[in-house]
């Protein structure tokens, strides 16, 4: 196993969600991976954070109630399963979320609902951004040189992001970073912009018109600004101002000029 096997299983493995065939794999290549450890120190320490942080609530009866009988249903029709490491995401992003209801939707989404959750792109682009500013891992390559990031990305991935900065205009490239969108692996762009950090994932767009004008969304406080061009899909992920993270991601599906 080598560290671009071992980092996408490290939640599951902190959760204790591995068999324990890769369970072994793993802790043998922590064992002599300095970067894995940090990494699973960093998820260890983020896990008991939120296990001391996060309130912890039991269900009233009438909501057990619907619990059961969801799970009944699911039960009979058995939804498609989702890697057990997007489960820690919504955790994390539920800690985030910081309202106690909000957090014990998320834990009934994590258990019960997570396969209507998972459909929402817009929802897991947030939990991405948050993940990542909760977990402190933004870039996995901190440059703000485009010819560092985008090789960087594209030894990683089956596609090559196109990747621009723009520092002339106060929105510097910071780096990137791998994460996951929809169950793939997805470049992700992170710029900065004053004191914000905006995340752009691009990933290639699945044919239909393209569409540079963003269609945009607010969730938990993130702007989010959808975009698709230069045969990509763009997703840009901020708490900056939706018309800077608009004209961000329409730029970028506009190509280079
Ligand atoms: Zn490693």
């Amino acid at each position: 196993m080598n560290c671009h096997e071992a980092m996408p299983l490290l939640p599951a493995y902190s959760d204790g969600e591995l068999d324990p065939v890769q369970s072994a794999a793993i802790e043998q290549h922590v064992f002599g991976c300095a970067d894995c450890t940090v990494r699973r120190d960093e998820l260890a320490s983020l896990r008991s954070r939120i296990r001391s942080e996060v309130p912890y609530y039991t269900a009233p009866p009438a909501l057990h109630a619907r619990v059961k009988a969801a799970l009944a249903r699911a039960t009979d029709a058995p939804p498609p399963e989702r890697p057990a490491r997007d489960r820690w995401r919504w955790l994390t992003a539920g800690a985030l979320a910081g309202s106690a209801a909000t957090i014990f939707a998320w834990f009934v989404g994590s258990a019960v609902l997570d396969w209507q959750v998972g459909t929402d792109l817009v929802a897991e682009t947030v939990a991405n951004h948050a993940r990542a500013t909760l977990g402190n891992r933004l870039t996995d390559v901190a440059s703000s040189d485009r010819h560092t990031v985008k090789p960087w990305l594209s030894s990683r991935l089956d596609y090559s992001p196109p990747v621009m900065d723009f520092s002339a205009d106060g929105l510097p490239l910071a780096g990137g970073r791998l994460d996951y969108l929809d169950g793939h692996p997805v470049a992700t762009l992170v710029y900065r912009y004053r004191e914000h950090t905006i995340d752009v994932f691009v990933r290639p767009a699945t044919g239909g018109k393209p569409a540079p004008s963003p269609a945009t969304a607010t969730l938990r406080g993130f702007n989010v600004a959808h975009a698709t061009g230069t045969g990509m899909e763009w997703w840009g992920v901020s708490d900056v101002s939706a018309d800077v993270l608009q004209s961000l991601v329409a730029r970028l599906a506009r190509g280079p000029e």
